[in-house]
């Protein structure tokens, strides 16, 4: 049995994890400041006698033994980034720095829960991991990408400087139940949108397009890369290459919801990226690891839940 602490473990996506690492036998200590998680998310595990819930701000050095780390903690929808923009990059950035101090002196393996946001609006298509971006340093999407580029350089560092057994995956797009349901995130937006039979918001053209990946592949591509020999560092992409228009996504929420919802188009928020597509070569070829689940079918799991809640 490992101990694991995941920060940001309240979260969409932490929840999904501190989940399944219980579910394979682990000890899970989840800290979480609770500013875009919930305590519904994990309230199912708390009578788990293997779960404990810390709430802190990674911002502020805390100590927690540990054999494995996993930093998700950052809010990861535009309109919950941008709230508090420096608080972001604090996150990203003062966060990365207590969770290696606290893995150099525990001598725990650490995962970043990096982005593909690191690739800005990208101008090689699909993004390969050797691919350096092309990010607006100054822009209203700049604390989470920076952010999160900055805690890459941190990582890479504490594991040159100091031998700490690192491990970045570059996330995309990811949807599924427990998103949270007003985090303004496309697959979120819509399917609220459809089920109130409310106008569908496409901002811009709608011909942008986004790769999405389902929670549970997602999970099981960052479990994967925890597993992975000491010598595979990453940064190492952790997605679904089935890249959609945001006109397609609306169209597949209005049939896969029955909605009579309307599509109207809004304005599109600056640096909004036009395209984005991993390239998981490395995935498959190092982890052996590829989603499988297509976006219809994680789309009619994620409407299941949307509707309960
Ligand atoms: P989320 O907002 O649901 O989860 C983030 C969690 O971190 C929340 O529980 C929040 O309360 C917590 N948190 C935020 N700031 C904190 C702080 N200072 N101290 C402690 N906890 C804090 O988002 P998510 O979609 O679950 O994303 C999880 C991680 O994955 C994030 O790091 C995000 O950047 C990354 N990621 C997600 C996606 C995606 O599509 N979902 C894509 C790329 C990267
Ligand atoms: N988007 C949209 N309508 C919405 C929410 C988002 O058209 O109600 C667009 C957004 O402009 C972007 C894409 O959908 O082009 C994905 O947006 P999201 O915020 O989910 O993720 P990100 O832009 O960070 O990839």
């Amino acid at each position: 049995m490992k101990r694991i602490l995941v920060t940001g473990g309240a979260g969409f996506l932490g929840s999904h994890l501190c989940e399944k690492l219980l579910e394979l036998g682990n000890e899970v200590i989840c800290v979480d400041n609770f500013f875009t998680g919930q305590k519904k998310n994990i309230v199912h595990l708390l009578d788990n006698p293997f779960f404990e819930l810390i709430r802190h701000d990674v911002t502020n050095p805390f100590q927690v033994e540990s054999d494995e780390i996993y930093n998700l903690a950052c809010p990861a929808s535009p309109i919950h980034y941008q709230f508090d923009a420096i608080q972001t990059v604090k996150t990203s950035v003062m966060g990365s720095i207590n969770v290696l101090g606290l893995a150099k002196r525990t001598n725990a393996k650490v995962l970043q829960a990096s982005t593909s946001e690191v690739y800005g609006d990208p101008a090689i298509h699909p993004q390969p991991e050797e691919y350096w971006g092309n990010v607006n340093p100054i822009g209203l999407r700049s604390c989470y990408d920076e952010g999160k580029r900055c805690a890459e350089t941190l990582f890479f560092d504490y594991h040159r400087q100091n031998g700490v057994a690192i491990k970045v995956i570059r996330i995309f797009n990811t949807y599924g139940p427990r998103m949270h349901p007003n985090d303004g995130r496309v697959v979120s937006n819509f399917i609220m949108q459809a089920l109130r039979n409310e106008d569908i918001t496409i901002y811009g053209s709608g011909e942008q397009t986004r790769s999405f990946c389902y929670c549970d592949d997602l999970i099981d591509g960052m479990i994967a890369m925890m597993a992975s020999d000491d010598s595979i560092t990453g940064p190492i992409n952790i997605g679904n290459p089935g890249e959609f228009s945001i006109n397609e996504l609306a169209e597949l929420v209005i049939e896969l919801t029955g909605s009579k919802s309307r599509i109207i188009h809004q304005e599109l928020p600056s640096d909004d990226p036009k395209q984005r597509r991993p390239d998981i070569t490395k995935a498959k070829e190092l982890l052996d690891w590829e989603p499988i689940i297509p976006l219809r079918e994680g789309l009619i799991k994620t409407i299941e839940y949307f509707k309960t809640i």
